[in-house]
C-alpha cells in the first residue's frame, strides 16, 4: 500500500517537472520572438532615419546651390544696372554739353534786329510779329528747347501740323491745367491743339503769318479747338461756341491771353499785316492763345493799360515801356 503510494507520488513529481520544462520552453520562445521583433523594428527605424538624413542632405545641398546661383544672378543684374545708369548719366552730360555749346553759338538772346529781335530777351513776354522778326536759324534753335505737349500731357492735335505739338515746358504745364479746367467745365468735351510751335509760317492774309513773323515761333502759343465742333478753325464757328467764351473769360488765370482779339485786328484786311505804332496786331484769331505768365495775362485781360478793355500784347509791351517803337521794331 505504502509502495503504491510512493510510486504515485513519484509519477506526479515527474509530471510536474515535465510541465515546468514545457512552461520554460514557451517562455523562452516568447522572449526570443519579442527580441526578434524589437531588433527588426529598430533596424527598420534606423534605415529609415539614414535614408531621411541623406535626402535632407541632398535637398540642403540643392538649396545652397540654388541660392548661390540666385545671388550670382542678382549680382550680375546689379552690375548691369550700374553700368546702364553710368552710361545714361554720361549720355545726359554729353547732351547737356552739346545743348550748352549750341546755345552759346546760337542763343536767341544774342540776336539783334537783323536776324532775330530784341524782344526775344523778354522770356514769356517774347514778341514776334511782322515788325519784330526772327531768322530761320533762330526758329530752328528755338525748336530744340521745346517739349511735346502730346507726349508729356496727352493733349492731342486735332489735325497734324508742321510743329509736332511742341511747346515751352512752363507754358505746356499751364496749358495742361487750362485744358483740364475747360474739360471739367464742359463735361464730355475734349480740348485739342490745332497747332502749337510752327517752324514755317503761312502767307494767307490776316488769319496767319509768314515765316519769321509768326507768334507760333515763340513756342509759347497754341491754336486751340474743341474736338466736338470739328477740326477746322473759323471765326464764326468759334465765337458761337462755349470754348471760345470760356477761354476768353478764364484763360488769363492760367497765364494765357487771346493773342489776336478782334478789337486789335486793325483796319488792314490783307497783306501787309498792319502792326501799327499803337499796338494793333493786324490779325484776328479767336482760337489763338498765348502764354505770357499769370501776372501779365491778368493785366492784359483786365485792360490795366487799356481803360479796362482787353489789351493787345503789343500795346501792353509799349505801355510797360518794354518796347519804344512798335512800328519800326525797336525795344
Ligand atoms: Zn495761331
Amino acid at each position: 500500500m505504502r509502495e503504491n503510494k510512493n510510486r504515485k507520488k513519484s509519477e506526479k513529481e515527474k509530471k510536474n517537472k515535465k510541465l515546468e520544462l514545457l512552461k520554460n520552453k514557451k517562455l523562452l520562445l516568447i522572449i526570443l520572438f519579442v527580441f526578434a521583433l524589437i531588433t527588426g523594428v529598430t533596424t527598420v527605424i534606423i534605415v529609415k532615419n539614414i535614408k531621411q538624413a541623406e535626402a535632407e542632405r541632398i535637398e540642403s545641398e540643392k538649396r545652397a546651390e540654388e541660392q548661390r546661383l540666385e545671388e550670382e544672378r542678382l549680382a550680375e543684374e546689379a552690375r548691369k544696372k550700374e553700368e546702364e545708369e553710368k552710361a545714361q548719366v554720361e549720355a545726359e552730360a554729353e547732351a547737356e554739353a552739346q545743348a550748352e555749346k549750341q546755345t552759346k553759338t546760337e542763343t536767341p538772346t544774342t540776336k539783334t534786329a537783323s536776324g532775330g529781335n530784341c524782344t526775344v530777351n523778354f522770356g514769356t513776354l517774347m514778341l514776334i510779329n511782322p515788325n519784330f522778326t526772327v531768322s530761320t536759324s533762330w526758329i530752328a534753335n528755338r525748336k530744340t528747347q521745346l517739349i511735346s505737349v502730346s507726349k508729356t500731357y496727352g493733349i492731342s492735335e486735332a489735325k497734324s501740323s508742321n510743329g509736332d505739338n511742341l511747346m515751352d515746358s512752363e507754358a505746356a504745364k499751364h496749358l495742361n491745367e487750362m485744358v483740364k479746367a475747360y474739360e471739367s467745365y464742359n463735361s464730355g468735351h475734349t480740348m485739342q491743339t490745332r497747332s502749337c510751335f510752327r517752324q514755317v509760317g503761312t502767307n494767307c492774309g490776316r488769319l496767319c503769318a509768314k515765316t519769321g513773323t509768326s507768334d507760333h515761333h515763340t513756342g509759347l502759343t497754341c491754336d486751340l479747338i474743341d474736338s466736338t465742333y470739328g477740326t477746322e478753325l473759323n471765326t464764326d464757328h468759334y465765337s458761337n461756341h462755349k470754348e471760345w467764351q470760356w477761354l476768353k473769360a478764364n484763360s488769363y488765370k492760367y497765364g494765357f491771353i487771346d493773342r489776336f482779339p478782334e478789337a486789335w485786328a486793325g483796319s488792314s484786311m490783307s497783306e501787309p499785316i498792319n502792326v501799327d505804332a499803337n499796338g494793333s496786331t493786324g490779325l484776328f484769331e479767336t482760337w489763338h492763345y498765348r502764354y505770357v505768365g499769370v501776372t501779365a495775362a491778368t493785366e492784359i485781360a483786365t485792360g490795366k493799360y487799356n481803360g479796362g478793355k482787353y489789351d493787345s500784347l503789343e500795346h501792353y509791351l509799349k505801355s510797360i515801356k518794354k518796347v519804344s517803337d512798335l512800328k519800326n521794331g525797336k525795344c
